[in-house]
């Protein structure tokens, strides 16, 4: 009898003990779940600005009176990381511009923001001239785009910051009435020399991109 008691004490403590575990465990479930929930939109909102081409009128919309922007000039940021807050700490901090990041939009390659994901500088939003060359004649007319990389040294554009550099130039271009001849790499600006955006920076199919669309919007047009 004793050994039985003893032996339904011990089951009657293993039960216990098992639901008080169950009970740990859906609790925690209970409290985590709304975390994981929260996480999985976090990540997939992420890869939405990535791989969808965010609504640009939103986007690009300005506090202020906009400017008589007539060229586009495009930059690699010369790192394999970054994002717009990084340059423009870098630009305020160390270099000491009143403005700060020197760019009106950064293009993200997924290390410090979205593979793709465009950033907009508060210099775009309040319509600042651009800190992006060493010459202010063009830096008052001219939009100045980044992405972040190193395409000088190795590095290439992922394919959603191409995709994402394209359909931003062509709103741009679109919007500002800027022809194709005014989109121009930093390194075709007259000042001193640069290589940037790099050597692999693949502007002639930039160029064959936006033709495309421009030739497909046009045949639209006439149908
Ligand atoms: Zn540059």
């Amino acid at each position: 009898m004793y050994f039985l008691n003893k032996n339904m004490n011990k089951h009657e403590g293993i039960i216990r003990c098992l639901s008080l575990t169950m009970i740990v465990i859906a609790s925690g479930l209970f409290i985590s779940i709304p975390f994981f929930k929260s996480a999985k939109i976090e990540k997939l909102d992420k890869h939405e600005s990535a791989s969808c081409m965010p609504n640009l009128d939103h986007l690009c919309r300005s506090d202020v009176t906009e400017r008589r922007w007539k060229y586009i000039v495009i930059h690699h940021s010369a790192t394999t990381k970054g994002n717009a807050a990084r340059f423009d700490y870098y630009h305020k901090k160390k270099k000491g511009w009143e403005y700060g990041l020197a760019y009106h939009f950064v293009i993200g390659n997924g290390s410090f923001s979205g593979d793709g994901e465009i950033e907009v500088a508060e210099r775009w939003k309040k319509q600042i001239h651009g800190a992006h060359t060493a010459n202010m004649n063009c830096n008052h007319v001219a939009i100045g785009i980044c992405l972040v990389g190193d395409f000088e040294n190795g590095g290439t554009p992922t394919e959603n910051q191409f995709g994402s550099l394209v359909g931003l130039v062509q709103y741009l271009s679109r919007k500002y009435n800027i022809p194709s001849s005014n989109i121009l790499e930093h390194k075709h600006i007259h000042q001193k020399a640069t290589a940037c955006p790099g050597k692999n920076f693949p502007f002639a199919e930039l160029k064959m991109r936006l033709q495309q669309i421009a030739s497909k919007s046009s045949n639209h047009k006439e149908l």
